[in-house]
C-alpha cells in the first residue's frame, strides 16, 4: 500500500501488529481516529501509556494489579486459607463474576506445554509452592482448563505439594461442561457450581 502520509502510515504499522488486526483493519481505525476529535486519540493514547507503566502484578497472588497487592489479597474479609489456582487473570474474572468463591487466587500465568518451550519454569509455581510450605493454606483448588496441558500443570504442582507436611486438601472445580471449554468461556451459573462441587483432586487422577 502507498501512503501519503508517514504518520498514517506509521500508525497503521503500529495498529496493524495487534492481534487479529490485518493491514485492511488498521487503515480503518487509523481513519476512523483520524476523524475523532483530539481529546479522544489522546486519551486513547494515555490510557495505552498508563496500561503499560502503571500496571501491576499483584505481588501475591500474580493478579493484575494498580498496587503492589490486589485488592482480593488485601480484603481480610476472605479467606486465605483457600488458594484457587489459575491460568491467567481472565479466569479470576470469571471466577469473581460468579460471586461463589471467597478464597484467594494464584494466577500461574499459563499451562505447562512443551510444545510451545513452556515449562514449570516460565509458571509462577515456584511462588505459589512457597506460600504453601508456609503453612497457612488449607486447601488448593485446581481451575485450570480441563486440555492435556492443565492436567500435566495440575499433576506437577500437585506433586510438590503433596508431600507437603501439612495437611493439605486439595481438589478440582467439577466441570459441568465438556473436556476442552476454556474456564473463560464457561457460563456463570456452571463455573460457579463447579467450584462449589468441587471434588478431591485424587479423583480426578482415576478417570
Ligand atoms: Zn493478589
Amino acid at each position: 500500500m502507498e501512503f501519503s502520509s508517514k504518520y498514517l502510515e506509521r500508525a497503521i504499522e503500529e495498529i496493524s501488529l495487534l492481534p487479529g488486526i490485518g493491514k485492511r483493519t488498521a487503515l480503518r481505525l487509523a481513519l476512523h481516529l483520524l476523524k475523532q476529535p483530539q481529546s479522544q486519540t489522546t486519551d486513547l493514547a494515555t490510557s495505552l501509556v498508563d496500561l503499560k507503566t502503571k500496571v501491576k502484578q499483584c505481588k501475591n497472588c500474580h493478579n493484575i494489579s494498580d498496587q503492589d497487592v490486589c485488592g482480593i489479597c488485601k480484603n481480610q474479609s476472605r479467606d486465605h486459607s483457600i488458594i484457587c489456582v489459575v491460568e491467567d487473570i481472565r479466569d479470576v474474572m470469571a471466577i469473581e463474576n460468579t460471586e461463589q468463591y471467597k478464597g484467594i487466587y494464584h494466577v500461574l500465568g499459563g499451562k505447562i506445554s512443551p510444545m510451545d518451550g513452556v515449562g514449570p519454569q516460565q509458571l509462577n509455581i515456584e511462588t505459589l509452592v512457597a506460600k504453601i510450605k508456609e503453612g497457612d493454606v488449607n486447601e488448593v483448588i485446581f481451575a485450570l482448563s480441563s486440555t492435556m496441558e492443565g492436567d500435566t500443570t495440575n499433576f506437577y504442582i500437585y506433586k510438590q505439594i503433596q508431600n507437603s507436611k501439612y495437611a493439605l486438601k486439595t481438589s478440582t472445580i467439577a466441570r459441568g461442561i465438556s473436556i476442552g471449554d476454556e474456564l473463560e468461556y464457561a457460563d456463570e451459573i456452571t463455573l460457579g457450581r463447579s467450584i462449589l462441587q468441587r471434588v478431591p483432586f485424587e479423583n480426578s487422577l482415576k478417570n
